[in-house]
């Protein structure tokens, strides 16, 4: 860059330890190369702390026109002026004396001065030299400032290209044309069928693509990723789904691998998948990853000693393979520069009680500190995947006097959104980036058709009133399987609201729940009476029936008649 010339600032500095139990200690470096209105920075952080698993840095420009644009080997946002940076899986662990060095392009206008302080994990940086030099760190005094551009992170094969804050904004998605062909087989089916909707990835055979199988067609994860940069799309969203003892709470999902076949769930699924998505040659895309659907929020409401546990429940939560193979996921997919992970939050129909709600954020958080992750890998968190609850109930709140309603029956949400929001608040407070997004799944939760309210009901008593003004139409909250009277939801976007990175279609619509009777299969599905119209429930629905269609195949298969009457009851309508 001819003209460029060096700004270096050098901001070292450290904090004596103290006597807590991890002594925190950091110094930074500084230093950036700029030109008239652009920037590309170097920052070195040095732990002189005890060891560091996970780091988030934290400065602020002195000058407002101050931006980050593109950084690299960390996540990177801005808030105003603050800036902050989190760690990826592969640079987060520092040992004590260990540094490691991260960077950005910015824009500037006005003047461009070096930030004069940095935290690192909400210690300061900033301040005198320690009087007693670390053991193993440096010992005080700048160091030179790199002036060399922005590394390469390891094992990619071109400049990272950093994440977005949200990887919706301002990209178009994917379509899966196998779903694409399924929709266009329905009479009407092409008013909806270039969607992007979730490519689930539910057997190892899905990897390489499965011709046989009922839920997936033959394409596998690389005929995707190549379909998707011939597409020209910015996003494709995988779901990631074969934990083993899979659907602990219900039979309808259960999957290929036992509950102990953790090891098979690392080696012959995670492995090859994160191999796959590693392609430099797919390094342009910005690739979601759902992590498992149905696994931890299962490890608080249905085991032992709740009247709702299961045996499979108990299981899972004794041997920790959920935690573990989250983790694991959320570790090796979130190496990878150009990954996002959002883990499975259930829906407000199941953690929104009490009870539920914080103790699910700390599972969530363990599983995210698990087998060699840390919280930085987690991009967000999704709401409702395959579910039917409201992204919003625009007539009714909840109050103390609801509450006591059949429906809500002391919920402290109503709905997808504000559900979502809070707990996205609750995320942050037990150690989620502040950067988190939530999305939800629209894709079947739109309740419109002639059923559906147009106002509040004000009249009658508090169960009447709920009943009348909520556009949900289900017998109970808990009815999950090819719910009756259910239509396409909100078509996906981005930023639909504070907090929310995007609406989106994880479940592709049309694809069954579950079988209605017992069907015979080689994928591990077993038959769930939840699936089955005649059924009269079991406690995680409080006995009632089950509101499911009649005549569905196993889940993941194509249910036409469910997919017409999808689109009829669509709200927004087609
Ligand atoms: C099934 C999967 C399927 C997915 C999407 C799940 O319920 O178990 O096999 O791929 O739904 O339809």
């Amino acid at each position: 860059m001819a003209g460029a010339s060096a700004l270096v600032a050098a901001g070292l500095v450290t904090l004596p330890a103290s006597s807590a139990l991890a002594a925190p200690g950091c110094s930074v470096t500084y230093s950036a190369n700029q030109w008239q209105g652009g920037f590309t920075a170097s920052i070195t952080i040095r732990n002189v702390g005890d060891p560091i698993n996970g780091w988030t840095l934290r400065f602020t420009f002195p000058d407002s026109g101050q931006r980050v644009s593109q950084g690299w080997s960390a996540t990177w946002s801005q808030s105003g002026s603050q800036v902050t940076a989190q760690s990826m899986s592969w640079n987060g662990n520092l040992a004590t004396g260990a540094s490691t060095s991260i960077g950005f392009n910015g824009s500037w206008s006005g003047s461009n001065p070096a930030p004069t302080s940095f935290s690192v994990n909400n210690v300061a940086c900033n301040g005198t030299a320690p009087t007693t030099p670390p053991t193993g760190g440096p010992t005080g005094g700048p160091t030179t400032p790199p002036t060399t551009p922005p590394t390469t992170p390891p094992g990619t094969g071109g400049p990272n290209p950093g994440r977005v804050d949200n990887p919706y904004a301002g990209a178009t998605g994917y379509v899966n044309p196998e779903w694409k062909a399924k929709a266009e087989s329905v009479s009407g089916g092409n008013r909806v069928s270039s969607t992007p909707t979730g490519v689930w990835i539910d057997r190892i055979a899905a990897i390489e693509g499965t011709p046989d199988s009922s839920s997936n067609g033959p394409m596998g994860v690389r005929d995707h990723l190549d379909e998707a940069l011939a597409q020209g799309v910015g996003y494709i969203q995988f779901v990631i789904y074969n934990l083993p003892g899979r659907d602990c709470a219900a039979l309808a999902s259960n999957g290929e691998l036992e509950a102990d076949e953790i090891d098979q769930y690392k080696t012959a699924y995670i492995d090859p998948i994160a191999a796959i998505q590693a392609d430099p040659a797919y390094r342009s895309l910005r690739i979601i990853n759902i992590i498992e659907i149905d696994s931890l929020p299962n490890l608080v409401t249905n085991v032992s000693p709740r009247e709702t546990a299961t045996a499979n429940c108990d299981t899972m939560k004794a041997n920790g393979n959920y935690v573990k193979g989250v983790g694991y996921a959320l570790a090796k997919l979130g190496a990878l520069p150009n990954t996002y992970n959002y883990i499975d939050a259930g829906h407000h129909g199941w953690i929104g009680w009490d009870d539920n709600f914080r103790a699910s954020a700390q599972i969530f958080a363990e599983a995210a500190r698990a087998e060699g992750s840390t919280t930085a890998n987690v991009h967000g968190f999704i709401a409702n995947t395959a579910n039917y609850s409201a992204t919003v109930e625009p007539y009714l709140n909840v109050t103390e006097q609801n509450r006591q309603s059949t429906w809500i029956d002391w919920n402290r949400y109503v709905d997808e959104q504000r559900f979502a929001q809070a707990l996205r608040t609750e995320l942050i407070s037990q150690g989620f980036s502040s950067n988190i997004g939530m999305l939800i799944d629209t894709s079947r939760n739109g309740w419109g058709g002639s059923a559906r309210p147009t106002g509040p009901v004000t009249s009658g008593d508090i169960n009447q009133q709920v009943d009348g003004s909520r556009i949900d139409r289900r017998i109970h909250l808990g009815n999950w399987c090819n719910q009756s009277g259910a239509g396409l939801g909100e078509r996906p976007r981005a930023n639909p609201a504070t907090g929310i990175d995007a609406y989106v279609w994880i479940k592709p619509p049309g694809e069954s729940d579950g079988s209605s009777t017992l069907i015979d299969n080689d994928e591990g599905k077993g038959f769930d009476r939840m699936c089955d119209p005649t059924y009269g429930g079991n406690p995680r629905n409080n006995n009632n029936m089950s509101g499911a269609l009649s005549g569905a195949p196993i889940s993941g298969a194509w249910f036409s008649a469910q997919f017409q009457q999808l689109m009829q009851n669509a709200y927004p309508a087609l």
